[in-house]
């Protein structure tokens, strides 16, 4: 049988590391059902000791997770391991994950330790953690720029304490493709008990090579690629889920090796991660990019109708982009609604599936067709942004050629009601600048952008503010058929997710 290449995602907690893709507990859990069902091997739920929110969402994960392992990740220190534990405590399947620097520049620079010690505490780490836990996954933080001699040592250290997965971080995205498998080759041949644990890489995606690094890993005998959906994460974002798996599923031929993801639910996937963050796909994106698919070419377009494999080398259906999704209307019922939004990836308990289909019926009296992206901005505002601050209860603008643009707004705060009215340079200004008055909120407008989510007039409009405090940026997406309750909603849930943050600060900030 062919070899099996285990799919790593780290969505929620290398993901979560991009700027403004801050997530609450009950997106996270959405998000790993999801992943779950498309088969990934291991869910990186969080960093506990990160912050109150990261600890809970690896223990609701934990409790609901049960085929995929849920890894969780730990600096090496005892604190840090403590609290993992604890938070992977429900798992069926469970990881720790370690992680501590090893090249010189994060040695000398960073940490202001000798070689010697970082041996001993990843050892001594490893040890304990192997007392309470049998998965131990082991990585040296910057592995790519790590002088290789050292890098061995310490992989064999961390082997012998007992770790089950070695994980080699090209953490700063600066390996390329020849090197990066060599040294992936060079591993295998210089560290004596590397046959006995799972070889893993973590690319980053700083010159665009992390899944080019990944696919060389694996030509080189990784067997553990780690990556997130539509390549999210720190900086320029880690290899792409969708992309290693299709490469390795339509090049099988080449790379001989595949995984046990469930690729019709590749887009599906991307689509849900999409819409909880707020990072748009970029149109040209392989595999789940709107553009992946369309022909533009004269040329192209004439290969494809007469045999389709003339310029596709996968089938839109294979990463489930069906052509023809089902479109829903007013007089669909219950059963058809949820039948579809299990397609999408939401399950969703009775009563939350009846606000839903609540909500799915007053839009179908204001819209003839309800499409997919409909449903996810109902389930989103409805199921996924829960016990809130702040919600908007009312919203009036006055605007126009010869009148001041003028907004009243009524919002409840923590369960009170408020109201107030203000004035803009526009409906939108006036009605931003209303509701920080009411809120008091101390926020700069860093993007603000509108989309049709949908085709024609009737589209729902899709806005999305970037929001910074403190220090923070968060990004709120709100969905309405009229733009400036999208905008205000959008607005508000911004500063709930500025709430989220500063309910749940981070207090110990690491990479990997
Ligand atoms: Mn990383």
């Amino acid at each position: 049988m062919e070899e099996k290449v285990r799919i790593f995602d780290t969505t929620l907690r290398d993901g979560e590391q991009s700027p403004g893709a801050t997530m609450n507990v009950e997106e996270k859990i959405q998000i790993a059902l999801q992943l779950e069902k498309l088969g990934v091997d291991a869910i990186e739920a969080g960093f506990p000791i990160a912050s109150e929110g990261d600890f809970e969402a690896v223990v609701r994960i934990a409790e609901r997770i049960r085929d995929s392992q849920v890894v969780a990740l730990a600096r090496c220190e005892k604190e840090d391991i403590d609290r993992a534990l604890e938070a992977l405590r429900p798992a069926r399947r469970k990881c720790l994950h370690l992680f501590l620097s090893t090249s010189d520049i994060h040695l000398r620079y960073q940490l202001q330790m000798e070689r010697g010690e970082i041996l001993r505490k990843a050892t001594e780490m490893v040890i304990y953690a192997k007392k309470h836990i049998e998965e131990v996954e082991f990585s040296p933080m910057d592995a790519s720029r790590t002088d290789p001699a050292f890098l061995m040592e310490v992989l064999q250290a961390a082997i012998q304490a007992g770790a089950t997965v070695v994980n080699i971080p090209d953490t700063v995205g600066y390996a390329t493709p020849d090197e990066f498998e060599d040294l992936i080759r060079r591993i295998r041949h210089e560290v004596p008990d590397i046959s006995k644990v799972i070889l893993s890489v973590h690319c980053h995606d700083d010159l665009g090579l992390a899944v080019a690094n990944s696919l060389a890993a694996v030509r080189a005998g990784a067997r553990q690629v780690e990556c997130t959906v539509n390549g999210i994460g720190e900086r320029a974002g880690n290899a792409s889920l969708e992309e290693v798996v299709m490469a390795l599923r339509t090049r099988r031929d080449h790379f001989k090796v595949d995984t046990r993801i469930r690729t019709e639910l590749l887009y599906p996937t991307s689509r849900m991660v999409s819409r909880i963050t707020g990072l748009p796909v970029q149109p040209n994106k392989a595999v789940v990019g709107a553009n992946a698919f369309s022909h533009e070419s004269g040329i192209h377009q004439d290969g494809v109708l007469k045999k389709k494999i003339t310029y596709e080398i996968m089938t839109p259906d294979s990463v489930g982009r069906s052509q023809s999704s089902i479109v829903l209307g007013k007089h669909s019922g219950r059963h058809a609604l949820r039948q579809r939004l299990r397609q999408l990836g939401y399950e969703l308990t009775e009563e939350d599936l009846r606000r839903v289909f609540e909500r799915f019926k007053a839009l179908g009296d204001r819209k003839k067709e309800i499409f997919d992206e409909d449903l996810e901005a109902i389930v989103e505002d409805e199921i996924l942004r829960v016990s809130e601050k702040y919600k908007l209860l009312y919203l009036n603008v006055n605007s126009g050629s010869v009148t001041v643009p003028t907004a009243t707004v009524k919002l409840e705060i923590n369960g009170k009601e408020h109201m107030d009215a203000g004035f803009g340079n526009g409906p939108v200004d006036a009605t931003f600048a209303t509701i920080r008055k009411i809120t008091k909120a101390r926020v700069k407008l860093k993007r603000f952008s509108i989309n049709a989510i949908t085709g024609g007039s009737d589209a729902q409009g899709e806005v999305t503010v970037r929001l910074e405090a403190n220090g923070h940026e968060v990004i709120g997406q709100g969905t309405h058929p009229d733009i400036i309750m999208a905008s205000a909603k959008a607005y508000v849930n911004a500063l709930n997710r500025l709430e989220y943050r500063k309910r749940y600060p981070i207090q110990v900030k690491g990479e990997m």
